[in-house]
């Protein structure tokens, strides 16, 4: 018998402690689709390509003409749950929409059952239901405003300041409401929404997190936040939505629309680092041709006469390889992961906290003993895996440890959908590259630069200071939307420190 996962909130804040997770985290990925026989089966599937960016919780809702919206929201991985052919024969339809999350603004760490989109508002003109990956840097504010004016909030989650914007707009069609709202909105939005007829895809102005638009046989339509979720269902990929456009999708037919003002667009560059699948296609761009480019830059910034290059898995395997390519040094598989980690150990006993990071890597003895080793990883967070990690190649009997990184220091949060620690939490906040390196205990560490991190996505003359193409603010300081919840809460930009 299929065993099912607990029905309880959980805080992978644990796992965070326990130095198994030392990774920034996407916060969620959306997924819709319109006009086929069972959408919500093929919006699991989506959802499960699309499973890297949430492993908390996920929800779908479906319509169907006769038997109206109906949702399902779960906690754990869409395979153990949107699996069940006893939940799935509750979301028929051809039109449905989904969403799986990390945690998001609200409650960071733990996800309570009624924090898990989609969100579903019901309108004089009909029901509508919305999935929002990233965040809404000013919505204290407008929940606050909102709360005095009368909502009723049924969740912590930023993304519910949608629906009552809505709720609250004069116009008389749905996508117009959504179009009032989210002019209301500042910070990173690429949403997903549904009424009884319409999928609907919106993104930011500024473009700051991705979503795809794909087309199945005979007038049928997907939107994903990844190429990968086209793949999984047979979809054609067919366009991004482009920054500050609003997609309308019904009766086979895609109209667009561009309710905001124009502006340059900011795409996450962390999406090419780390965050997006290496398989997906990003601005026209394989991840894992980028990731390997950085990998060669990184070879070319900082190079070092070793033995052996090995990637942290898996993260900063596409990077090893441009790395070994470029300097000629030996590619190997130093580290392995452990494919089943998952959620074993989500909660860790003290016995198991010990143990560390050997639950989710373990090294490749053989190769690694009497060798200099590059250590190529995607970033350094708070620094406690890195750590680890070095030792274990020590035990393992390395001579040197040489750590090189594909990003540049992470010294500043992000407000944008990406879990980030406070900013005195991260490693390169506090501690210059030397220190860092003292800290990790390793012979060498080197990041790739801005720069160079430009120069692998494709802009060959590096950043332009005065107009730099992708928010590359974890990294510069460079907010390209003034976190306005964060500034009343104390949050001190760089240009005022
Ligand atoms: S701050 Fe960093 S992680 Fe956040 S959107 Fe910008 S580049 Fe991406």
């Amino acid at each position: 018998m299929r065993q099912m996962p607990p029905a309880t909130p959980f805080d992978t804040s644990a796992l965070r402690d326990a130095g198994l997770d030392d990774k920034l985290h996407e916060e969620c990925g959306v997924f819709g689709v319109i006009g086929v026989k069972d959408a919500a089966n093929f919006v699991a599937l989506g959802l499960h390509a699309l499973q890297h960016r949430g492993q908390e919780a996920g929800g779908i809702v479906a319509h169907d003409p006769e038997q109206g919206f109906n949702s399902a929201r779960r906690f754990g991985y869409v395979r153990d749950n949107f699996t069940s052919a006893s939940l799935m024969e509750t979301l028929p339809g051809p039109l449905a929409i989904g969403h799986v999350r990390y945690s998001t603004a609200g409650s960071k760490g733990t996800t309570a059952i009624r924090d898990v989109q989609p969100f579903f508002g019901e309108f004089a003109m009909g029901g509508a239901a919305i999935a929002h990956n990233g965040n809404i840097t000013n919505a204290e504010e407008l929940r606050r405003e909102l709360i005095e004016r009368g909502s009723i909030f049924q969740s912590s989650s930023d993304s519910e300041c949608i629906i009552h914007l809505m709720a609250r707009s004069l116009q008389k069609t749905i996508p117009e409401r959504m179009k009032d709202a989210l002019r209301r909105v500042e910070g990173a939005f690429s949403v997903v929404a549904m009424t009884r007829t319409k999928l609907i895809g919106v993104r930011d102005p500024l473009g700051v997190r991705p979503l795809v638009l794909g087309a199945l046989s005979d007038g049928a339509f997907v939107l994903s936040s990844e190429t990968c979720g086209l793949d999984i269902v047979g979809a054609e990929f067919l366009r991004e939505i482009d920054p500050g456009e609003m997609v309308v999708i019904s009766h086979g037919k895609v109209e667009s629309f561009r309710p905001f003002e124009q502006r340059a667009s900011r795409f996450c560059i962390f999406e090419h680092v780390y965050f997006s699948r290496p398989d997906s296609i990003l601005g026209g761009r394989s991840v894992y041709e980028t990731r390997r480019q950085i990998g060669i830059e990184l070879a070319r910034e900082a190079p070092v006469d070793a033995d052996l290059v090995c990637p942290v898995p898996d993260s900063g395997t596409p990077a090893a390889i441009g790395f070994s390519f470029e300097s000629g040094i030996p590619y190997g598989m130093g580290i392995i992961r452990n494919q089943y980690m998952g959620r074993t150990f989500i909660e860790p006993t003290e016995q198991i906290r010990n143990m560390g990071v050997r639950l989710k890597l373990n090294v490749n003895r053989a190769l690694i003993r009497g060798k200099r080793v590059i250590l190529v990883d995607d970033s350094v967070v708070r620094g406690t895996t890195s750590r680890k990690i070095k030792e274990m190649i020590l035990d393992a009997g390395a001579r040197e440890v040489h750590f090189r990184i594909a990003s540049p220091p992470t010294a500043w949060p992000c407000f944008y959908g990406v879990d980030t620690p406070q900013r005195e939490k991260l490693l390169a906040a506090t501690m210059s590259e030397d220190e860092m390196r003292h800290h990790l205990g390793v012979d060498s560490l080197k990041f790739i630069s801005l720069d160079g991190l430009y120069r692998a996505v494709g802009e060959a003359a590096g950043r332009d200071p005065a107009a730099p193409r992708y928010c590359d603010a974890c990294f510069s300081g460079d907010y390209p939307v003034a976190p306005s919840d964060m500034l009343n809460k104390g949050f001190t930009l760089k240009a005022a420190e």
